[in-house]
């Protein structure tokens, strides 16, 4: 019969490979990236939003400024019918003249505009028509984990349960000492095989050999290890 040394033993050790291998989960991965997608596409709706903000003040900007001069060219032309002197007429064309040109580049910044603004539109639908298979990804990915994680989980309380009684079963002087090297070694507890201490791989002499199977038949099968110190279980 084993030991119930061992038994706790492999039963801590079983526990300890279910919580590192819930730590580390693919399923937590490919949740974490539908997570960081639907941020990304979170990100990008609002930038794409703040762009055509920022462009609709633009063009807003420009039709205004544009009406402004135009009002100005009508008044300057107005004025030029009035005016006899040449040297008053060549101002005044000069002057319209400055006008148009002011009023052409807003045209031109005008249009940037309204083509950035279109294309960023047709860019914002296709991401927005993104979010449902995005949603859904991230949410069939959360489902997955969750499920791996209850998995786990209830072997995880399996164990705990048979630990229980495994330790119930322990001296409580051993049961201090095996916590106390759970602590410092994932390994607390080991078998004697042949002269090699399964908990840290070196050999015994036959002299500590002997030793601790004196000590073992003393103290119901188990001994320390005189090289680290673990359970010897023999
Ligand atoms: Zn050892």
């Amino acid at each position: 019969m084993t030991h119930p040394m061992l038994e706790l033993q492999a039963a801590d050790t079983m526990a300890d490979q279910l919580r590192h291998r819930r730590e580390h989960l693919g399923e937590r991965e490919q949740m974490q990236a539908a997570r960081n997608a639907l941020v990304r596409w979170d990100q990008s709706r609002k930038v794409m939003r703040q762009r055509l903000d920022e462009l609709s003040g633009v063009i807003e900007e420009c039709e205004s400024k544009s009406h402004d001069l135009d009002a100005q060219r009508d008044r300057l032309q107005a004025q030029l019918k009035t005016v006899i002197a040449p040297r008053e007429a060549e101002a005044l064309q000069s002057e319209i003249a400055t006008v148009n040109e002011t009023r052409s580049g807003i045209d031109d910044e005008e249009l940037a505009a309204l083509e950035e603004q279109a294309r960023i539109d047709d860019e914002l639908t296709e991401v927005l028509g993104q979010e449902e298979a995005l949603r859904e990804a991230f949410i069939a990915a959360d489902e997955v984990l969750s499920a791996a994680e209850a998995d786990i989980d209830g072997e995880l309380e399996r164990i705990a349960e048979r630990l229980e009684g495994l330790r119930a079963e322990v001296d409580k002087a051993s049961l201090r000492r095996y916590d106390r090297l759970r602590e410092q070694h994932v390994v607390a507890a080991a078998t004697l095989a042949g002269s090699r201490c399964e908990g840290c791989h070196l050999d015994l002499s036959a002299a500590e050999v002997d030793v601790v199977k004196d000590e073992a038949a003393s103290s119901g099968g188990l001994a320390d290890c005189p090289q680290c110190g673990r359970i010897l279980v023999i």
